[in-house]
């Protein structure tokens, strides 16, 4: 039987209405309108659309955003500097800076010199440190959105065996540890595989819940997981389409037609996990604006 479908883009929607509606109030009570405060350096065209695409989140939802826009040949004290700025500006609630950045400035420098009160990503050690420790903090916008998913769509997470691939700081390993908490987390079984995992098909094999975010095409197929797995797949992929004006499509990293096949629920690419991400940087933004994670 076809898998379900975990529709983020209507998961999102929802989301977006009850933080317009937040937002509405907030402002009903003579509050101003919540600031996201973006910066993207360089001409990454990934980068840009996610930027776009974040920009008209915060205009249906009421966000005010700004959007600087820097050369990859700034450096990294300047970007620092401009950042250090934004910290100080009271009408700015959220700072996001847009991965990647160039590879010639330190990203961790980066992401540490934003105020983690104003952290909306949640990739502040701060905020990641919080999180560990089951304190209010924003937490990683897609993890975050991960855990919604679940909630939405009653997927039960509690003693199953949840399997992680990939395992960077901002999706794979915060991922994990939220799945794996006990207090406001998916209390399951984690496993996280990465790189370096030997046999990865030993592990996905044995998945309830498969989360994968690699970055790589097609890297799980059908022959890699068990029946009635959940599937949620991160992964954002440009491939060569050229029957696609654009000359591609967008691909997960999961093989969408093998796995869709044993499945019971699953993440389309695009639609799932993408849509989720934007949702939760506005509901960031809103609790920033708050200051209802540090009063
Ligand atoms: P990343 O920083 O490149 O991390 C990828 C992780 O996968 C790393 O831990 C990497 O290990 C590991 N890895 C590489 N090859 C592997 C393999 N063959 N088997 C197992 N693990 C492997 O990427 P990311 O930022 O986590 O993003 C992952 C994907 O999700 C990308 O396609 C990205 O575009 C997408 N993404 C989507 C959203 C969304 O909202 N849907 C948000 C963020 C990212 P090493 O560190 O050793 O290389």
């Amino acid at each position: 039987m076809a898998a379900s479908i975990i529709d983020g883009k209507l998961v999102a929607n929802l989301i977006k209405e009850r933080v317009k509606e937040d937002i509405q109030n907030w402002m009903s009570k003579g509050n101003r309108a919540p600031k996201l405060q973006v910066v993207l350096v360089g001409d990454n065209p990934a980068s840009y659309s996610y930027v776009k695409s974040k920009t008209t989140d915060c205009i249906e939802v009421g966000i005010d955003s700004e959007t600087l826009q820097l050369p990859d040949t700034i450096s990294d004290r300047e970007l620092r500097e401009i950042i250090e700025g934004f910290n100080k500006d009271d009408s700015i609630d959220g700072i996001l800076v847009q991965l990647p950045i160039p590879d010639h400035i330190p990203p961790q420098a980066i992401i540490e010199s934003i105020d983690h009160r104003k952290d909306v990503d949640g990739f502040h050690p701060m905020n990641v440190g919080r999180m560990q420790v089951g304190q209010p903090c924003f937490r990683p916008c897609t993890p975050a959105g991960i855990m919604e998913l679940f909630n939405h769509y009653s997927i039960p997470t509690k003693g199953k065996h949840v399997v992680v691939v990939g395992a960077s700081q901002i999706v794979g390993t915060p991922t994990a540890m939220l799945l794996s908490r006990e207090k406001d987390g998916g209390k399951s079984t984690v496993t996280l595989c990465h790189r370096y995992t030997k046999d990865l098909t030993k592990h996905t094999i044995n998945a309830d819940i498969l989360v994968v975010a690699v970055g790589s095409p097609g890297l799980i197929t059908g022959q890699m997981v068990k029946e009635d797995v959940v599937i949620i797949d991160v992964g954002i992929n440009r491939v060569a389409d050229h029957e696609n004006e654009r000359g591609y499509k967008i691909v997960g990293d999961v093989d969408y037609k093998s796995v869709s096949e044993k499945a019971s629920w699953i993440t389309p690419v695009p639609g799932g996990v993408g849509p989720m991400t934007r949702a939760m940087l506005m509901k960031n933004t809103l609790l920033a604006a708050k200051k209802s994670l540090y009063p």
